[in-house]
């Protein structure tokens, strides 16, 4: 698109400009579904066409809209239509975001026809989950392994460079996959491979064009931009759609429900290291050590918690897997305050010594684990009544589980708060307990 400002036109004249471009995007859709002799089988739709229109007036008018639209009037056509014709014109990012893989492949073939149907040639980038790939770097290690089961065929993926899992024709037993998908791990900060995984992710936070993903991804990236941290998407986004936006009450509580068990966490506190040149590591040495005591002692003091719990109960609460975290326990409190302190201690000399450039270059590519982890601890610490806390235990697996309260402001907040104009659409935004789509978020 043309920056026509360069033109030295005044804001009116720039917005008269928009006007014409979003009509004459506009005729284009009323003709699209209105002149259906050339695709036998499309049937005109009641009530489609204007959730297209309406959705590009909303686009027009810089606002957000939210879409309630009954099965069957075909809402993926009705937005899609009008996005691809805008982005075609404005070549501005477009994310749009739905809750199933099942959903983004259906979606993928719709956008493929439409693009064939409406002459526009944008890139959809199909962004999956990090075990949808493999990782180049953990099937060579596997294969250095001599007794490793089907050498041959990962070696010929590896020379194909065939690395998602949708493309995958070879079936491959899920234990061996667990060995060589891409995981979040150390490796991947010293690893200099060129995988689809990496490339997709470099990608999609450059993009001008569409990017179709799950809400859970998407809410990921909203969480650590609202972090004020780098997000997973293009920070230019102008439009964000979220299909099937009945579910995304429940996504946004499961992505910002988080489970921490020790060995995880000291895991993270050994990564964290690897943050720094070996030369300044003496100096993190005692802070690593610190975090990694109070880690040690806060769990121990939450399998004792657990125990008590069993003992002291009526019930039989032997196989029970969720146990109060009680926060009128001084002892509990004061312990994970100690244990985020210590890792927010740990997290800023990290990041002091990186001002001064001695924290090692590294490669990595994805969240910087340890630092969010301490920084959304700390928060939790700080506002302990908008959590909710409590344990979980998994055989001999202790978990400490925090999941903020207010989802639907969160959801407001990410969804509605940030500078993308945002569409929700849905067969049941609405019900009578849940109250009006206002009353929901505004
Ligand atoms: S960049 Fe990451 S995902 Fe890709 S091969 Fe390396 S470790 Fe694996």
């Amino acid at each position: 698109m043309l920056d026509y400002s360069i033109f030295g036109l005044s804001n009116e004249e720039l917005n008269k400009i928009r006007a014409s471009r979003i009509y004459s995007i506009s005729e284009r859709v009323s003709t699209f579904f209105w002149n259906t002799d050339d695709r036998p089988g499309f049937e005109e739709r009641e009530g489609q066409q204007d959730m297209a229109l309406e959705i590009l007036d909303a686009l027009k008018r810089n606002q957000h809209i939210l879409v309630e639209a009954g099965v069957g009037i075909g809402k993926s056509y009705a937005y899609l239509v009008p996005l691809l014709l805008y982005n075609q014109a404005y070549r501005k990012p477009i994310v749009i975001a739905t809750s199933t893989i099942a959903l983004q492949e259906q979606l993928m073939g719709d956008i493929d026809y439409l693009k064939r149907q409406l002459r526009v040639s944008q890139n959809v980038i199909f962004v999956k989950g990090q075990t949808n790939y493999l990782c180049v770097k953990r099937t060579e290690e596997y294969l250095n392994n001599k007794n490793a089961d089907m050498a041959e065929e990962l070696s010929e993926l590896l020379s194909k460079k065939c690395q998602d899992r949708a493309d995958i024709k070879v079936s491959i037993p899920p234990h061996i996959w667990d060995q060589i998908c891409v995981r979040y791990g150390r490796g991947r900060r010293t690893c200099h491979h060129r995988c689809q995984y990496r490339d997709t992710r470099v990608l999609i936070r450059y993009t001008s064009e569409i990017v179709l993903c799950n809400q859970d991804f998407l809410t990921v990236h909203l969480l650590k931009e609202d972090r004020l941290n780098e997000g997973l998407l293009n920070p230019g986004t102008e439009v964000i759609v979220v299909d099937e936006a009945h579910n995304l009450e429940n996504k946004v509580r499961s992505v910002t429900t988080e489970r921490i068990n020790q060995s995880s966490l000291e895991k993270m506190i050994e990564e964290a290291l690897y943050d720094v040149g070996s030369d300044a590591r003496p100096q993190v040495e005692s802070y690593v050590q610190a975090a990694a005591k109070a880690t040690s002692n806060f769990f121990q003091y939450l399998r004792g918690q657990v125990q008590r719990q069993i003992t002291e109960s009526p019930q039989n609460m032997k196989y029970a897997d969720r146990f109060f975290f009680k926060k009128e326990d001084p002892k509990a409190i004061s312990l994970l305050k100690q244990m985020t302190g210590t890792a927010k201690d740990l997290s800023e000399e990290i990041q002091l010594l990186a001002l001064f450039g001695v924290r090692s270059s590294s490669t990595t590519i994805g969240p910087d684990g340890f630092h969010e982890w301490a920084d959304r601890l700390t928060d939790v610490v700080e506002t302990l009544d908008d959590y909710l806390l409590w344990i979980e235990k998994r055989g001999n697996l202790i978990e400490f589980v925090h999941c903020p309260r207010n989802t639907k402001e969160i959801i407001s907040r990410l969804y509605f708060g940030g500078s993308a104009r945002t569409i929700l659409t849905s067969a049941t935004l609405t019900n009578s307990s849940t109250g009006s789509l206002q009353e929901q978020y505004s």
